[in-house]
């Protein structure tokens, strides 16, 4: 089969200009006159002759790079662009697209395991991969292990013959514990296990998982690639070990974005360096306020240079985007409801990576979603999103509304 990913424009990319560049100058089209791709809505896709469809279908099946596919659910012109500039920000041999963030999850797990494997799981990954893991796979008799990310030994542990693939989600989902991410390619390589990691957090632009060693890289478009909260997407960054099995499963399965979507990605990923360095500084803004307010017993990111969780950020990130927890001490919850009520600039809602910011109370003990992460009696969580807005706003509103705290 031949490279299809690491292509020479991307290598090229990668000697001469910088990531911001290369975000800007990918995907362009240089067929039209226009800066941009155009959207191809299609589902039949014509050829001239009965031949060139043939070759065409030779093509695909041996792994060429081709333009365009032979039919609108492998993908059209617009995503093809996008799988592209998608190659070179992840340095991947290939990247899957799927409509939702979660179906790329889903097409993660279901292209490695079948019944009889084990997966080793972070206890901190996000609610619906616990469902999916938990429940649906338990039915197909593939049985998910709950490790806890702080202690390495415990997954260490808790690997056996039937392990199949270790399953990554870092930092974890509002709870944010930090994970030895180096420590776990070597132990799965050393073991022949396949390796996944949900980097929805960061994104390709601040950790590159394959560069690592991971086997695939996931990332809920949605958020931080969207970066407008207007378009659902998902994305499934793979090595060349296992391009065959997502592939196989990607293509009995029926995902697929739509060229619209697609579209509304690329267009995010223009100002993904942009926005994310503005979410970091924001954060960092937030956080010094934060960590003077008494009201607040921990701030749930990694910040603190002294702290196992910041050391490894620094280890392998080259930033922290803009999602942070708060645990917030009171005897009366609905005081800290009051809180998230009185918020402004903070809207009440699910999803976050957007320009705005969002306030969200979560408990995800008494979800049972955590298996090692506890809150003491009285402990309150309360995840935020730092938008784009003035901080000196943000941090106003935050201050207004922590009085109600009681
Ligand atoms: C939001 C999210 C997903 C799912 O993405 P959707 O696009 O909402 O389906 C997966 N993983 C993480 C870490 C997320 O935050």
């Amino acid at each position: 089969m031949e490279d299809i990913a690491l292509s020479y424009f991307v290598i090229k990319y990668f000697m001469e200009k910088s990531i911001k560049t290369y975000l800007k100058t990918a995907a362009k089209d240089y067929t039209s006159r226009s800066v941009n791709p155009p959207v191809v809505r299609a589902s039949t896709i014509l050829f001239k002759t009965m031949e060139e469809l043939r070759k065409h279908q030779k093509d695909i099946a041996k792994g060429k790079d081709v333009e365009h596919w032979d039919y609108g659910r492998q993908g059209t012109q617009t995503s093809v662009q996008l799988q592209k500039m998608l190659r070179g920000l992840e340095e991947a041999y290939q990247v899957f697209l799927t409509p939702t963030g979660f179906a790329a999850v889903a097409l993660s797990i279901m292209s490695i395991c079948r019944p009889g494997d084990e997966i080793v799981i972070s206890d901190g990954v996000y609610r619906p991969t616990q469902k999916l893991t938990d429940d649906l796979l338990k039915e197909f008799k593939i049985k998910a292990i709950w490790y806890n990310p702080n202690n390495f030994n415990d997954l260490k542990n808790k690997i056996t013959k039937k392990t199949k693939l270790i399953y990554v989600e870092n930092p974890g989902s509002n709870t944010f514990e930090m994970n030895e991410l180096g420590k776990i390619v070597s132990l799965a390589k050393s073991k022949n296990i396949f390796t996944a990691i949900d980097n929805t957090w960061a994104t390709a632009y601040f950790f590159k998982p394959l560069k690592l060693g991971f086997d695939i890289s996931i990332t809920s478009a949605t958020k931080y690639y969207s970066g407008h909260s207007d378009v659902m997407a998902g994305t499934v960054a793979v090595n060349k070990n296992v391009y065959k099995k997502v592939w196989w499963y990607n293509h009995v399965s029926g995902y697929r974005l739509s060229s619209d979507d697609a579209y509304l990605i690329i267009r995010g990923l223009r100002t993904l360096d942009i926005r994310l360095e503005k979410h970091q500084e924001n954060a960092k803004k937030i956080i010094s306020f934060l960590k003077t307010q008494r009201k607040i017993s921990k701030i749930l990111y990694p910040y603190k240079p002294s702290s196992r969780e910041f050391k490894l950020l620094k280890k392998y990130y080259s930033g922290a985007s803009g999602l942070l927890s708060i645990i917030i001490k009171s005897k009366n919850k609905k005081s800290v409801y009051k809180f998230v009520n009185s918020l402004e600039l903070f809207g009440i809602g699910y999803s976050w990576g957007g320009f705005e910011s969002l306030a969200v109370y979560t408990d995800p003990v008494e979800l049972g979603i955590r298996r090692y992460f506890k809150l003491e009696k009285n402990e309150h969580l309360v995840r935020l999103h730092i938008g784009l807005e003035d901080p000196k706003d943000l941090i106003n509103d935050l201050r207004r509304s922590l009085k109600f705290i009681k």
